[in-house]
């Protein structure tokens, strides 16, 4: 847990010697704990301070990365337990199963499937994050055939599932400089799979049914040298899971308990499709970092990923498009003009539906701190003024001979004021944007 200011003053040498640059250690261990000096500009504090403010400076939660380059996975070092109370910082990742039970094309084609769980959705690409290779085949050498596929076949980083320490070995081989995730070493298992984390570099998941038996792991394969570890639950419902999940997080962050400050590592592989997207999305939501689905269909992973992005997304940053000029397909001096703002779900929105229109335009990107049309009006963000300065600033009028402006039509009471600001003719457009194909087919094009 963070220290105070106090409790750092208590730890340092108290002669007020001025050598950090502060008046006094007490004024040196205000700025420590508000994170605004570093403790090495005292050049004397003891060896055991040191280790117990290192230790109170440690996040939390650790940081776990796996994988390779740009598919690496990082999860945890969360902060908080409730995203408006700052944000989450690292995403949590999706994974798609594999099992070793597949051989040869039935193989190829399942990775194949995995790999291609690519979106684009609102402007952001999405894309399943990991590969989570199960050994039901309960055979090293299927395991062992099916991890060197993978490596051939797939950049994605890969989650090697197996309570087999034999298996988990001879899948780390194939995978050279892959740094997978290591799932599950067992109370019975933890000294080899610890040893094996620790040779191949690689993080570690502990699995058991209970918290005090998950720190009880944690803490041993610590001692063992492995201390980059997941926690997995085993033989849990969904329901449980979501409650022990809650409780460990609660309990590393606001209690500061270290054995269960690491992300979560979820399998969901029971039921069919719509099942395993309930409850994969019930675990992102509280708190799984790192969840596994048994499906490649691409209706759930859409849906998965965009719960991710949802949740991680910071609250106090609106995710926004560059406010411009854009054109929609090969518009000229006859083209339309529309404005909207430049929250992003709203801007691709509209992109979407004047692009279904078939109808080349132009829609002029309003700055309003990436607020929706409604919330920027109400809050006077989105007003004659901006607009006229943006149709200024990205000099719309050099690029169409009219001087008319479809504005949305939950705004149709800015008309006036526009026309006086701008000289432009309004015209008010649907309130939704799913109508702009037809309004701009039938009404602009007459
Ligand atoms: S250098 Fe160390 S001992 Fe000297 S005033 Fe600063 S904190 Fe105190």
């Amino acid at each position: 847990m963070a220290l105070t200011g106090l409790d750092i003053f208590k730890l340092l040498p108290k002669t007020n010697c001025k050598k950090c640059g502060m008046p006094t250690c007490l004024a040196f261990a205000m700025q420590l704990a508000q994170k605004r000096a570093k403790l090495d500009a005292c050049p004397f504090v003891s060896d055991e301070a040191k280790q117990t403010l290192d230790a109170a400076a440690a996040p939390p939660m650790r940081l776990i990365k796996f994988g390779q380059g740009e598919h690496q996975v990082q999860v945890g070092q969360e902060t908080v337990l409730f995203r408006h109370e700052e944000k989450f910082h690292n995403p949590a990742a999706v994974a798609a199963v594999v099992s070793d039970s597949l051989t040869g094309d039935a193989l190829l084609a399942r990775i194949k499937a995995v790999n291609g769980l690519q979106f684009e959705r609102v402007g952001l690409h999405l894309g399943v994050n990991a590969v989570a290779l199960k050994n039901d085949s309960g055979d090293p050498k299927l395991f062992r055939d099916a991890a060197s596929a993978l490596k051939q076949h797939s950049k994605l980083a890969v989650i090697l599932y197996s309570d087999s320490a034999d298996a988990i070995q001879g899948a780390l081989e194939e995978l050279t400089g892959a740094c997978p995730l290591i799932a599950s070493a067992t109370q019975s298992t933890i000294e080899a799979m610890a040893g094996l984390a620790k040779t191949h570099k690689c993080p570690l998941a502990v699995k058991a049914d209970s918290l005090e038996a998950l720190a009880e792991l944690t803490e041993k394969a610590a001692a063992l040298g492995a201390e980059d570890l997941v926690l997995s639950l085993d033989g849990l419902s969904v329901k449980e899971r979501l409650y022990t999940w809650t409780k460990a997080r609660a309990l590393a962050l606001k209690k500061g308990c270290r054995a269960l400050g690491y992300p979560t590592l979820s399998l969901v592989d029971q039921g069919d499709d719509t099942r395993q997207l309930a409850d994969a999305a019930s675990l992102l939501c509280k708190y799984g970092n790192i969840v596994a689905v048994d499906s490649v269909e691409p209706a759930v992973y859409l849906a998965l990923l965009t719960v991710v992005t949802n949740i991680y997304t910071d609250p106090q940053k609106p995710i926004q498009v560059e406010a411009k000029l854009y054109e929609i397909g090969e518009p000229d001096e006859t083209s339309p003009v529309l404005f909207t703002t430049n929250f992003s779900l709203t801007y691709y929105t509209v992109e979407s539906d004047v692009e279904a229109s078939r109808i080349p335009a132009y829609i002029l990107v309003v700055d309003t701190e990436g607020t929706s049309v409604l919330t920027a009006y109400s809050g006077d963000k989105l007003n004659e003024e901006c607009v006229k300065a943006a149709i200024d600033k990205f000099e719309v009028e050099s690029k169409v001979k009219h001087r008319k402006m479809i504005i949305p039509g939950y705004v149709a009471v800015m008309s006036g004021k526009l026309e006086e600001a701008t000289g432009w003719e309004v015209l008010v457009g649907p309130r939704e944007s799913s109508m702009l194909p037809k309004y701009l087919q039938e009404v602009w094009s007459k």
